[in-house]
């Protein structure tokens, strides 16, 4: 797998400064794919000092039709070079195959098709209509602009997906960006840095893309007064971090953070089938993904036949080779990942919980940062694996008296970013969906992930909005020219 280990740095692929370049490795296998470049400070304070002169010394933020151009031409190359993508998406992300045909890779690189479309159709300015306040006849124009340099920061589960939903709308804005990806996953971001670099019109400094082993040379995107606004996802508990950073300086801040939530069945739907349902959407990229329904609530009657849909479901999906297309649930993303999945596991029968299924590491194979799909039973909401996001193939299920029991168990948590609700009388699933505070919610199956539709969190989920018209626009200053009419 022949890979770019360079970073892109003022329209150049280089070398970190120092030199120094760090391992990425398969989680299917624990076999060392290769190294990446590491950044430094030094490489960082180049990064961000392109991304400014791009942004203030150049045409690029005016110049739509350029952007717009080079936007489709990325979406283009990108697709051009897919099965190089979907091949290091595989053995770096440990995502399995099948995602990469979906939200792993080819949905993430036609949203780009989307944020051209937008920004090409947008009405970047709005006449107020004639006016006179304080007596003094006025003309007024509110402007759209974008906000200037944007750092973002990613994580690695969706590292396409996340890494293209900031890339397309700040850029297709007019803004020039920063983008540091996580310590993980570097050659999926590295790799699109070389086809920005070999295919696309993109002046030099517009985007830089910085790989680097060590956090805080993120944490750096977040201080410097030269960055504008902060582009982040990944834990909550980083996401508070990135908040308090970026407060020195009053930058703007876009968090999308983590997630518990809950997949909602109300006693008049098909329980077996919901089960599976749900079991299937969090055994699914093992666990790995932040919107993923993590607690199932059931009627309270049907307790114990749920666990039994969910588990048989579970222990049917089963875990596999990332690379065979029939895989659901892959590997973990790195040791320590499964050290602490492993962790809230043992957690759970602490906390006198029991397993339906799964409940551990797998005897076979004997590499691969492999957990069995689990089931835990017996708790309620208030057990830490309710509560406390695991990033694993983990479902606890609970129980709930009702539809308004089911809601406030859902509300019941500092997270609020998706949810689902199953039933069969309209009324009651809209009752439910309307009183969840998430900011997406699966009903019957609906399915919300998609290039126009906004995404995000409520609570400690996070701030704003990503993808669709609410995504673009996350990236945009307003400005009021207001004109005297003789
Ligand atoms: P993480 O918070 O550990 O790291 C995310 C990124 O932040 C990495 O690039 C990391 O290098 C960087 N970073 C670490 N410390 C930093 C600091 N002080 N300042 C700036 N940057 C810093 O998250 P992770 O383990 O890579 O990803 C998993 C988490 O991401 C989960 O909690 C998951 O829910 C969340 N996530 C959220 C969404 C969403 O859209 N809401 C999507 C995917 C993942």
């Amino acid at each position: 797998m022949p890979m770019n280990s360079a970073l892109l740095i003022e329209g150049a692929l280089v070398p970190a400064s120092g030199g120094n370049t760090f391992a990425t490795i398969n989680p299917a296998t624990e076999t060392v794919l290769g190294r990446a470049a590491d950044a430094d400070a030094d490489d960082m304070d180049r990064a961000i000092g392109a991304a400014r002169a791009a942004f203030d010394d150049t045409d690029w933020s005016r110049d739509t039709a350029l952007r717009v151009h080079c936007l489709r031409q990325l979406r283009d190359a990108l697709n051009d070079e897919i099965e190089q993508l979907r091949s290091i998406t595989v053995a770096e992300v440990g995502a399995p195959v099948s995602l990469t045909y979906g939200g792993q890779l080819q949905m993430p690189v036609d949203g780009l098709g989307y944020v051209a479309d937008l920004a090409e159709a947008y009405a970047w300015t709005t006449d107020l209509g004639p006016a006179a306040p304080f007596g003094k006849p006025t003309g007024r124009t509110v402007v759209r602009e974008p906000c200037g340099v944007v750092g973002a920061v990613t994580p690695w589960n969706f590292p396409h997906q996340i890494n293209f939903a900031k890339l397309g709308p700040a850029l297709a804005a007019g803004n020039a960006v920063v983008l540091k990806p996580a310590p993980d996953t570097p050659w999926c971001a590295a790799e699109v840095g070389r086809i920005i670099h070999d295919h696309t019109d993109f002046p030099p400094g517009v985007i830089n893309i910085v790989t680097s082993g060590d956090h805080r040379v993120g944490a750096q995107l977040t201080e410097d007064p030269r960055v504008d606004l902060v582009s982040f996802t990944g834990s909550t508990a980083t996401g508070r971090a990135v908040m308090v950073a970026a407060s020195h300086t009053i930058k703007r801040v876009f968090l999308e953070l983590g997630g518990k939530s809950a997949y909602v069945v109300l006693d008049d739907a098909d329980l077996p089938a919901a089960c599976a349902s749900a079991a299937a959407g969090v055994a699914m990229h093992a666990g790995q993904g932040c919107a993923f329904t993590t607690r199932l609530l059931v009627p309270r009657a049907r307790y114990d036949e749920a666990v039994e849909a969910a588990s048989t479901a579970m222990s049917g999906i089963g875990f596999g080779d990332p690379t065979d297309p029939a895989t659901l649930c892959g590997p973990l993303i790195s040791a320590r990942q499964r050290d602490r999945v492993e962790g809230y596991l043992k957690i759970a029968l602490a906390e006198g919980g029991r397993f339906g299924c799964g409940g551990g590491r797998p005897v076979e194979p004997s590499s691969g940062f492999y957990i069995e799909p689990t089931v835990i039973a017996g708790l309620g909401n208030d057990a830490r694996v309710a509560r406390e996001e695991i990033f694993g193939p983990v479902l606890t299920v609970i129980a709930h008296d009702g539809d308004a029991d089911a809601v406030r168990i859902a509300n019941d948590s500092p997270y609020g970013l998706s949810g689902a609700v199953v039933g069969t009388d309209q009324d009651r699933v809209d009752w439910v969906a309307s009183r969840l505070r998430t900011g997406t919610i699966n009903v019957n199956g609906g399915v919300w992930y998609s290039p126009d539709a906004p995404f995000g969190g409520y609570k400690q989920s996070g701030i704003g909005r990503e993808m669709g018209l609410a995504g673009f626009e996350e990236y945009l200053e307003t400005k009021l020219i207001a004109k005297g009419v003789q």
